[in-house]
């Protein structure tokens, strides 16, 4: 499924991250860049090992948590990586919600910088870190469609979720989130033939 944010799009499928063909693919990667299992593990394998070489080399701080930092694709069809490190869920009462938003934010920052027309996202935080798919859903979506709204360069972001649930979870939150569809307006009110600007006054009683 996708919704339509203004001039782009919020898209849902169920699948493989590693196979997108989009200019960015985002990793749920763990704060030391050292790879893992789950999506990491499979993006490392595909990718192949001059991605370990180059997150060693260019960050060998690591990522802190809620931040996110970029490399070269490997062999993988996209131009770029972007490194994300999500939330570990302890509960919900440690900051991860607003943790979870920034690292988000973070891969939307460097979409930007790298001017991605399209990025693909997994629904991080949501395997090994636990985050519960409900509010990982509403927290990623709210923020990839705050950002989309007032986005020239950015056309696509697609939620590449791994399995029935995950992508039930997030189909229903993007149902419910009331988005706003900038297409016709610009600044100083709406243009276009099809949109009436007349004030509307309660029709007088007969
Ligand atoms: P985290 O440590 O951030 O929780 P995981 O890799 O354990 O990261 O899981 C994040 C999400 O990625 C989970 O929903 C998991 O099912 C999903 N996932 C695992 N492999 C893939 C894949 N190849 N493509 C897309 N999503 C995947």
């Amino acid at each position: 499924m996708f919704r339509q944010v203004g001039r782009n799009r919020i898209e849902l499928v169920q699948g493989d991250i590693t196979r997108q063909q989009v200019d960015a693919i985002v990793n749920a990667a763990n704060s030391a860049l050292a790879g893992g299992g789950g999506v990491d593990g499979a993006i490392h394998q595909a990718a192949g090992p001059s991605i370990l070489e180059e997150t060693r080399r260019r960050y060998p701080e690591g990522c802190p948590t809620g931040s996110a930092v970029a490399t070269r694709a490997g062999r993988l069809s996209a131009k770029y990586l972007f490194h994300a490190v999500g939330p570990i869920w302890r509960g919900g009462t440690s900051g991860e919600d607003e943790l979870l938003r920034s690292t988000i934010s973070a891969c939307l920052d460097l979409a930007e910088a790298y001017s991605c027309e399209s990025v693909a996202f997994p629904a991080i935080s949501t395997g090994a870190y636990r985050y519960p798919l409900d509010l990982a859903a509403q927290a990623t979506l709210e923020t990839i469609s705050a950002r989309l709204a007032a986005s020239e360069n950015l056309k696509l972001v697609r939620m590449v979720l791994f399995g029935e649930g995950a992508y039930g979870q997030f189909s229903r939150v993007l149902e419910s989130l009331a988005l706003t569809d900038v297409s016709n307006f610009r600044e100083g009110g709406a243009v276009g033939s099809d949109v009436d600007s007349t004030p509307k006054r309660p029709l007088p009683s007969e």
